[in-house]
């Protein structure tokens, strides 16, 4: 068994938002707080934004910072976890490119992740099925095969995502399979870890939409303000058909108690709304009628801040020193590269390009010449 190494990264394309904490984040500093692993890496993933945000260098760089202190907010520690820079690794480039080889183009077409996320940019050309459009970019189209080398050039093992990510996690042991096959052993086959609850695997957005995301703007970030977040827990999608007080109310597709299953512990009840003992009996009275949603939202606004609470106020901490925070980066991308550019010798040396430090191999073919 190899030793456990703990790895994920986020585009900076916004602020991380609260699909991201309960889909990756929080599991994230609980691994990281549990320890007994060899090496833990969270990276900005600057290069991949930039396949489908090419023409908008300018926002990938303003959110470099904002993912940063999300991450610092969130608790991960920077003497515990090496944070880093995707970009300036210039390693992981090159193994995407060898990579490059061992993946179809049609299985590259049955991603279905890939599928929705072309559509959702419109990379998609018009009709139903016809999902790849002539303006699709190579990169874009090609991402999952650089994520699997994100992954594999740190030899990660334990990989904590949300459920957007499995295709690209099963598309990974596919390439690393490959690879060893070939080459020989090498790299190794990362396992995905996703949250418990289905709730959180993948949160809708605050418009009921299927999912919470930075590029379609119904989120609720990690250091908004308890302003800013009670606008949008009140205007929340629940149930069309929840219409007078009496009326029983429907949970599917509702996302207030989506995200209560996601957020909602016991205790929470006892400290905000002691008439409930626990989540089960409020979804009864709800779907029984007889429960406003606005009581519901209150609780799920106290139950958030709760949470949020002690993650904005250490956000604000670390805003007051930015220098810093890209100092940090920069300790833990040097740091990151170390391990990469071992695993890169490692790589050349199976793939049999390593030409200048194999000595056998010159030894080899100056006796060859010499007969
Ligand atoms: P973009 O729209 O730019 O793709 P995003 O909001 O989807 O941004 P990513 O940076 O792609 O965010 O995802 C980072 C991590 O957060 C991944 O592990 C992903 O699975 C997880 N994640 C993102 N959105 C959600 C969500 N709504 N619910 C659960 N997990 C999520
Ligand atoms: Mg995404």
């Amino acid at each position: 068994m190899a030793e456990k190494v703990i790895l994920t990264g986020d585009r900076p394309t916004g602020r991380l938002h609260i699909g991201h904490y309960v889909g990756s984040l929080r599991r994230r500093v609980q691994l990281q707080n549990e320890g007994g692993y060899k090496d833990m890496f969270v990276f900005i993933a600057d290069a991949q934004a930039l396949t489908d945000n090419f023409d908008n260098p300018e926002k990938v760089r303003q959110n470099i910072i904002e993912v940063a202190l999300d991450y610092l907010a969130c608790g991960l520690d920077p003497s515990k976890v090496t944070i880093f820079v995707q970009s300036a690794i210039p390693e992981l480039a090159e193994l995407s490119f060898y990579f490059m080889n061992l993946v179809t183009v049609a299985r590259l077409q049955r991603n279905p992740t890939v599928k929705t996320e072309i559509k959702m940019r419109g990379f998609g050309a018009e009709g139903e099925d016809a999902v790849f459009g002539s303006g699709l970019p190579v990169g874009f189209f090609t991402y999952p095969i650089s994520q699997a080398a994100d992954i594999t050039l740190f030899k990660a093992t334990t990989v904590p995502v949300g459920a957007d990510q499995k295709p690209m996690l099963e598309q990974t042991v596919e390439i690393v399979r490959k690879f060893n096959s070939i080459y020989g052993d090498t790299l190794v086959e990362p396992e995905i870890v996703l949250p418990e609850n289905a709730a959180s695997q993948r949160l809708p957005g605050t418009d009921g939409k299927a999912k919470m995301s930075k590029s379609l703007g119904n989120c609720i970030y990690l250091g908004e303000s308890a302003e800013e977040m009670h606008k949008k827990v009140m205007s929340m999608y629940t149930d069309p058909l929840h219409v007078n007080l009496s009326d029983p109310g429907h949970l599917e597709g509702n996302a207030v108690f989506t995200y209560l299953d996601a957020f909602c512990k016991d205790g929470h009840f006892a400290e905000f709304w002691p008439d409930y003992a626990n989540l089960d009996e409020l979804k009864d009275h709800y779907t029984r009628g007889g429960l406003g949603d606005v009581k519901c939202k209150k609780f799920l606004e106290k139950v958030l801040n709760s949470e949020l609470e002690p993650i904005r106020a250490r956000r604000k901490e670390f805003e007051k020193d930015i220098p810093s925070v890209f100092a940090m980066l920069q300790e833990g991308t040097a740091k990151a590269r170390e391990t990469a550019a071992r695993t890169m010798d490692e790589v050349r040396s199976a793939m049999r390009i390593n030409y200048f430090s194999d000595k056998a191999l010159i030894e080899e073919q100056a006796r060859k010449y010499s007969l």
